[in-house]
């Protein structure tokens, strides 16, 4: 059977937040119950389609999963187990929010399976928090984070957020030391990205904010590099870091890296059920319609939510295999990609790779290449010279 990851998406959060353009709604409470119908019933609908992927990774993804009762998430890992090839001893995900968790419901989380928990703190910081319309606060933060351990989660993600507008080194400083000495497993942390339509974007595009300082992110970024490679924290992916272990592989990402993310960087296959999920088979991707009531009448038809279809050429799946690749510390190596295409990288890609190894952007040694440290703050100029 062929490796695939599985991800379920629910879109629903309690309150939007004044950055966030992902697919998630607040006020969708009604639709909970039905949303969860459908996506036991796409399970079984895309299953002879996904007979041959045994999903080693499923990660619960949104919005905030855990705002729908744990009752419910547990029926959803079940359906994948039954219904689809989700392995003995996989890894399996939940985000979730401060606020939205309690003991009960995190115990019966690690009861239900799940090994990985992934808490979107983004900041330990009250006014950050405040800014970024967050609903939790520090305080809500560090009990969910206690919480988690004591309902016996051992693999623990945090997200943080950085660059935010008017915030300085030193404040972030302060918030990575304070999470450092939490000592997670795993560590995501973003730069904060303006999107449009957003109201952190229309506050700052009337002037009621400072504009996110890029120099000041760059900087932000960097003293992470530092204090968390000082800190025993393996950096193996461009916003991702895991604590290094006895287990770690002398060459490669760390043991405590997420199995799942891994494979959308290596670009191996991966079924996304739910409202806005995206697949990839190989061969072709897929989206499935990204208005939730809209998935739940697709699905209620006994049809499939796929709204998008699109077979990759060769030249698409390598510039992606590159694009994705390159967002990890290791790289890209000339062998796996040479082995997957039928075709050389430095043939492919001579032009390009020359052009950004003199702009001190990529490393290429006898292996693969690889982001420099500078390659790595401008990732964006990199990922655009391999577009088909
Ligand atoms: S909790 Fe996450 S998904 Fe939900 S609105 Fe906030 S940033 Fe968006």
């Amino acid at each position: 059977m062929v490796p695939a990851g599985l991800y379920v998406h629910i879109p629903f959060c309690l309150a939007k937040c004044a950055y966030c353009d992902f697919v998630s709604f607040a006020g969708l409470e009604p639709l909970y119950e039905a949303y969860v119908e459908a996506l036991l019933r796409e399970a079984a609908l895309v299953a002879p389609r996904w007979a041959e992927f045994s999903f080693d990774t499923l990660f619960i993804g949104g919005g905030t999963p855990t705002v729908l009762p744990v009752a419910w998430l547990e029926a959803v890992i079940t359906a994948c187990r039954e219904v689809l090839h989700l392995a003995e001893g996989a890894e399996i995900t939940v985000e979730a929010n401060p606020g939205t968790v309690d003991f009960p419901s995190l115990r019966a989380l690690r009861e239900a399976g799940v090994t990985r928990l992934s808490l979107g703190i983004q900041s330990l910081r009250d006014a950050d928090l405040a800014l970024l319309g967050r609903l939790h606060n520090c305080q809500t933060a560090r009990e969910a984070y206690t919480l988690a351990r004591q309902a016996g989660f051992e693999n623990i993600n945090l997200d943080f957020i950085f660059g935010l507008p008017g915030q300085t080194v030193p404040q972030w400083q302060g918030v990575l030391e304070e999470a450092l000495s939490l000592r997670p497993e795993h560590l995501s942390l973003y730069a904060l990205t303006l999107e449009e339509g957003t109201p952190l974007e229309a506050r700052i595009r009337r002037g009621d904010l400072p504009a996110p300082d890029e120099e000041a992110s760059a900087a932000m970024y960097e003293l992470a590099e530092a204090l968390l490679g000082r800190s025993g924290y393996a950096h193996y992916e461009i916003s991702n870091w895991a604590r290094r272990t006895p287990a770690d592989p002398p060459y490669g990402p760390p043991a405590l890296a997420c199995r799942h993310n891994l494979k959308y960087w290596r670009n191996e296959p991966y079924l996304g059920l739910g409202a806005a999920a995206h697949s990839y088979d190989g061969t072709a991707r897929y989206a499935n319609v990204s208005d939730p009531a809209a998935y739940i009448a697709r699905i209620g038809q006994g049809q499939e939510a796929v709204a998008e279809r699109e077979v990759l050429t060769p030249a698409q799946a390598m510039g992606e295999t590159m694009m994705l690749g390159l967002r990890l510390i290791e790289g890209v190596e000339y062998a796996a990609f040479e082995a997957r295409f039928g075709v050389p990288m430095r043939a492919v890609y001579a032009r390009e790779m020359e052009e950004l190894i003199q702009e001190g952007l990529l490393e290429a040694d006898e292996c693969g290449v690889r982001l420099t440290p500078r390659g790595r703050l401008l990732g964006n100029r990199v990922f655009a010279a391999f577009l088909p």
